[in-house]
């Protein structure tokens, strides 16, 4: 029974014919206008009724929306006007019951106090049904903590839609949208996710970064009947997964993935379909594909193209499982068909990946046939690591060598490629390859009425502005515009405060002059969260530093970085950072991460501490400190700490980095400090790919490689060593020879 009262409006006003949901004589129209509003009414809303919520920013909102709608009138939840409802703060939205409808809402400028932002239950018992959420948004809603997992979407019950929404910008780990099977209530589920709009997932660095995920191991034998399709995921880079797979009977249709890093897995569970996606990689790194394991899996008229992924993370990848495999395992594959696939320009195919002694299981009862597989480099992306006769390959159609197949393959030209009207290679007249008529487009994804142009401005897209010799820099950031560079004249340069960047700025001196900064507080710059740093052409001194013990010249903030960063130098002089013990030249906060850290042609001499230290993941759990470190053309002198301390900590296989190029370097005399606990002058832990090469390092301490887990590749050549010694390299992990490359150095 409803009570008439001032808090909301019968609705008997013309809208309610407007709107075409065809509410009932009975149905209720409820314009709420505060949460106690929304509270009163919200507890016994009835089929048909609809509850609007009035403009404007709410914040701190926990909704709870509840009821028993039916199948033609539903219970609606929607803004007065799409998009103009924005919640903020602590808020989320809880759905249970059935036959409920949400509509139009916007999350931003916040994170939900729970462990879910829209969850399709209320709690363990009452889960919603025959439910919708349409055209929403979470829009960079992400706990601070980086640490802090989350679901921005779950998906429990069954019958539930999840459609033309927006999720863009998920910083802290945990999976953007999941759907749960974790009681019987929510499994053979039937959900539908489609046409949303899944916007760019920085690097997590750490597991926990997926995009989507259906099902875990633990109920991975289950079916779960969710179809996922038409959605477009722009650079959904968060970790090795952007689709994590572990469950039954999904049909993964018509998506594209732009520029993802990653592969769409099909981790655990049997008979998945995954058809007629598009995967552009243009070349990006680690962009992937299609990773197979399990049996009964389709993987059927896919187009691939320009997709650099290796190893896991290849354009496509059939893995070997282990012999009766524990539930968290690989099960070995089993009955696969991977049939009219387009693959052009994709560099890897690995067969059997992931070989070993546990990883004995080889696929059966396989199928591929009929693919197109044509690369401009004439060279075959395929990699067997095991017997692969229990594939039946037929009537493939490539331009490379197939000794290694024996059969099953014939021969085409990469000049007979036609790119046709919608974006897609094909060859005329033949029946391999995959048949999309249309490519999905991204603005039939989200809701029209959201931007899906990217937020953040990077370095150097902006203006230049002029700064005088003397002036405040400070002052200068502070009316800067994020991608702004500020080119300065000629002189000295004196900064009495810490210059907070929360924004991306360049700083360059002017073209042959000289500009130094003279840095008065213990630190220079601190980047903060939508902050990046890019200095060209000056010098630092630290000689009018504070006379204190452990200065850092830059770094980033101390706590709470969830914001992705980069720090770019070239023609750089660092120097007299030694006013007095430990004065470092970078520091990363805990948690920070760095997606690059460029250093090129600078030369950094006289430093009581250390020059980068990205070593902050102490406690092992996640998240390291950079994902692409370049050293390039540099010279280091007369460092007392270590040079670099880049460290991966953890046994956790989710993440591509960190990466290093250390090249054409000088080191001398660097990390002898006494308080170099490293006592290296490059320590690598856990580091993913190294390379160091065509070096001298003189009267310095040695190269430290610690090989944890994953396929760590490392190479060290073509380096002098000189009164230092030689590199050392460690297995920490598996017990077997180390396999860094040491190949040409010169130890004198
Ligand atoms: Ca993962």
């Amino acid at each position: 029974m409803k009570i008439a009262s001032s808090v909301y409006l019968k609705g008997v006003f013309a809208g309610a014919c407007l709107l075409g949901w065809g509410p009932t004589a009975y149905a209720e129209i409820y314009q709420v206008a505060d949460q106690a509003q929304y509270k009163k009414i919200s507890e016994n809303l009835q089929p048909g009724d609809e509850v609007v919520l009035k403009n404007g920013v709410w914040k701190d909102f926990e909704i709870v929306f509840r009821g028993q709608g039916t199948k033609d009138e539903p219970i609606v939840l929607r803004p007065e006007n799409n998009g103009d409802v924005i919640l903020t703060g602590q808020s989320n939205l809880r759905l249970a019951g059935e036959h409920l409808l949400v509509k139009g809402l916007v999350f931003k400028e916040g994170y939900t106090p729970t462990s879910e932002v829209i969850s399709f239950r209320y709690n363990n018992k009452e889960l919603a049904y025959h439910s919708r959420v349409t055209e929403v948004v979470i829009d960079n809603y992400s706990n601070p903590d980086k640490f802090e997992t989350d679901y921005w979407v779950a998906l429990y019950g069954q019958h539930n839609r999840f459609d033309h929404s927006f999720l863009r910008g998920k910083r802290n780990r945990g999976v953007t949208l999941a759907v749960r099977l974790n009681s019987s209530e929510s499994q053979q589920n039937h959900h539908q996710i489609d046409h949303n709009y899944f916007g760019p997932r920085p690097t997590l660095g750490s597991n926990g970064g997926e995009t989507l995920r259906v099902g875990t191991s633990h109920y991975s034998l289950t079916d779960s009947y969710t179809r996922i399709e038409n959605n477009y995921f722009d650079r959904c880079n968060g970790e090795v997964e952007i689709i994590s797979i572990k469950s039954g009977k999904n049909i993964i249709k018509n998506n594209l993935f732009f520029e993802s890093t990653g592969t769409l897995t099909l981790r655990h569970g049997n008979q998945n379909t995954v058809e007629s996606n598009i995967f552009f990689g243009n070349g990006k790194a680690h962009t992937g594909g299609i990773r197979v394991i399990n049996q009964g899996q389709k993987v059927v008229n896919n187009y691939l193209e320009g997709l650099t992924g290796f190893r896991f993370g290849s354009g496509l990848t059939v893995m070997n499982g282990v012999p009766n495999s524990p539930i968290n395992r690989y099960h070995q594959v089993k009955d696969a068909l991977i049939q009219n696939n387009t693959l052009i320009n994709v560099e890897n195919i690995h067969l059997a990946a992931g070989a070993d002694s546990e990883r004995s299981a080889a696929p059966v009862d396989s199928n591929f046939s009929k693919n197109l597989i044509v690369n401009q480099s004439q060279t075959s992306p395929f990699e067997i690591f095991d017997d692969i006769s229990g594939i039946e390959f037929a009537d493939n159609l490539v331009n490379f060598d197939t000794q290694a197949f024996g059969q099953g393959f014939s021969q085409t030209q990469y000049a007979q490629l036609k790119r046709d009207n919608n974006g897609l290679y094909y060859l005329p007249g033949i029946e391999q390859g995959a048949r999309i008529e249309r490519v999905l487009q991204k603005s039939e994804t989200g809701p029209a009425w959201y931007s899906k142009k990217d937020l953040l401005k990077p370095l150097n897209s902006g203006k230049s502005i002029s700064v005088a010799s003397g002036s405040s820099l400070a002052d200068v950031i502070a009316s800067a515009d994020s991608g702004d560079t500020l080119v300065l004249a000629a002189g000295d340069y004196t900064v009495s405060r810490i210059l907070q960047l929360d924004k991306a700025i360049s700083i360059r001196g002017e073209k042959g002059a000289e500009v130094t900064l003279y840095p008065q507080r213990g630190t220079l710059f601190e980047i903060q969260n939508k902050g990046s740093l890019a200095l060209y052409n000056l010098t630092i001194n630290g000689a009018k530093s504070p006379d204190s013990t452990g200065n850092v010249l830059i770094r980033t903030k101390k706590w709470g970085m969830y914001y992705n960063y980069k720090l770019l130098m070239d023609q750089v002089d660092v120097r007299d950072l030694d006013v007095n013990k430990a004065f470092d030249f970078f520091a990363a906060g805990a948690r920070s991460l760095a997606d690059e850290i460029r250093i090129t042609n600078s030369r950094f001499s006289n430093i009581s501490g250390g020059v980068l230290l990205l070593n902050k993941e102490t406690d092992d759990l996640g998240i390291y400190n950079a994902e692409y470190v370049t050293l390039e053309n540099n010279q280091f002198s007369k460092v007392q700490d270590v040079l670099l301390d880049l460290y991966r900590g953890g046994r956790d296989e989710s993440t591509f980095g960190p990466h290093l190029s250390f090249q054409h370097n000088k080191v001398f005399q660097v990390a002898n400090g006494k308080r170099n606990k490293t006592n290296a002058s490059l320590r690598l832990h856990g580091v993913q790919q190294s390379l160091v090469a065509e070096n001298q390092f003189v009267d310095s301490a040695k190269i430290v490689v610690e090989h944890t887990v994953g396929d760590p590749n490392t190479v060290i050549k073509n380096n002098l060593f000189k009164n230092t010694a030689k590199p050392e390299v460690k297995e920490l992990v598996f017990e077997q020879a180390p396999t860094a490359i040491l190949n040409n150095n010169r130890v004198e």
